[in-house]
């Protein structure tokens, strides 16, 4: 077992090495991590599937390898291990802020082995490991009658990573932000040592995390108080693709829900470049948690606008993620 002395013989060892490409990982972590733990050097053929690759590559982070941590422990060690170079946690590696790329020939701690999704449906609590997807839970929680508050739905988002924003999404009328069904989390701070953060316990804490939570710790465990179904899970979904030239009657329609918007109705609109016909377009994406009769009047007011196409589904909560925004299982009807 690693001992607290070799930790800090451990700290001033990788201090002192002169650059951040001569540190053995392998030599300095194994020792001290489980079995299960993992290290994948970026010189590994396997490195771009095994370990977790970053969304963009604009201003993105370098390491010098990844660690994939198997238990808490784990990451007390690395954690306490590596003064230098610096580290970084990553979740699903969606993060785009303009920092990531002031973090060089760094310690990937990779969270990938942190997957495990639980729900207590009596209690009300679903546990999800720190780098479980949005695509991760909506199965699980829709077989038991439950639901939580989840990004947008094609994102391959993380719960946990989302969280540390806020987190913004579809349920959010009828649950608000993600972090706000947040319940607890087991949390290692930089001290590497493993701290439970609830409302009662570590409250500071807790307060600091719903919202910058990136910059607090590196959470291992996230338990989230979870709903029934709203409408027994079953969703409109509908897409529309308009030109560049309907811009302003689609933002008057958006503007229309300015002063009531169902809590059932999610909205989200992205602007992108077509590159075959070289135009701008815009997508809306609208995500209702009732039936067509109740969200007709919405729908209307994306219907009423010249669209280039298309598409509306009721599906469950789960199929959401194949058809929203054109999703793949959506595709095959706009040929
Ligand atoms: C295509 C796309 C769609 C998105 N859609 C939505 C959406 O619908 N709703 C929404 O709210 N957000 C959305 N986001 C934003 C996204 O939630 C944030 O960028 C979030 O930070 C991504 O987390 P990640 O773990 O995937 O990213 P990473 O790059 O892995 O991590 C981002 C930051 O969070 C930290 N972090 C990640 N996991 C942990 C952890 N377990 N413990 C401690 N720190 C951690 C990392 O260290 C890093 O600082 C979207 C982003 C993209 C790229």
């Amino acid at each position: 077992m690693f001992s607290r002395t070799t930790t800090i013989f451990a700290l001033p060892f990788l201090s002192a090495m002169v650059s951040a490409s001569q540190v053995n990982l392998n030599a300095l972590f194994k020792p001290h991590l489980s079995s299960g733990a993992r290290i994948i050097l970026p010189s590994s053929q396997n490195y771009t599937t095994q370990a977790i690759q970053r969304w963009t590559v604009w201003e993105e982070p370098t390491y010098i390898g990844a660690i994939q941590p198997a238990t808490e422990e784990d990451v007390e060690q690395i954690v306490k291990i590596a003064a230098k170079p610096p580290f970084l946690a990553t979740g699903a590696g969606h993060g785009f802020g303009l920092g990531f790329g002031q973090v060089q020939n760094a310690i990937d701690i990779d969270l990938s082995q942190f997957k495990s999704v639980a729900i207590d449906a009596e209690n009300n609590i679903l546990t999800v490991g720190g780098s479980v997807t949005f695509s991760d839970i909506f199965q699980p929680l829709y077989d038991v009658g439950k639901e939580v508050p989840t990004g947008n739905i094609p994102c391959i988002g993380i719960m946990v990573g989302a969280t540390l924003g806020a987190g913004v999404g579809p349920l959010q009328g009828l649950h608000g932000f993600i972090i706000d069904s947040l319940h607890s989390v087991r949390l290692t701070t930089a001290s590497g040592d493993t701290v439970t953060v609830s409302k009662t316990e570590n409250p500071d804490l807790f307060w600091a995390i719903r919202g910058a939570g990136a910059n607090f710790g590196i959470i291992t465990w996230a338990n989230y108080t979870t709903y029934d179904s709203t409408n027994g899970g079953q969703v409109i979904n509908a897409d529309f693709l308009y030109a560049a030239s309907a811009n302003t009657s689609v933002f008057e329609a958006l503007a229309s829900f300015d002063e009531y918007i169902p809590s059932e109705l999610g909205l989200s609109v992205e602007m992108s470049f077509n590159q075959t016909s070289k135009e701008a377009i815009l997508v809306v994406n609208f995500i209702f948690f009732g039936n067509q009769t109740e969200a007709q009047p919405y729908l209307d007011r994306f219907n009423s606008i010249d669209y280039l196409f298309t598409d509306l589904q009721y599906v469950s909560w789960p199929e959401l993620d194949g058809f929203s925004d054109f999703g793949p299982m959506a595709l095959p009807a706009l040929k």
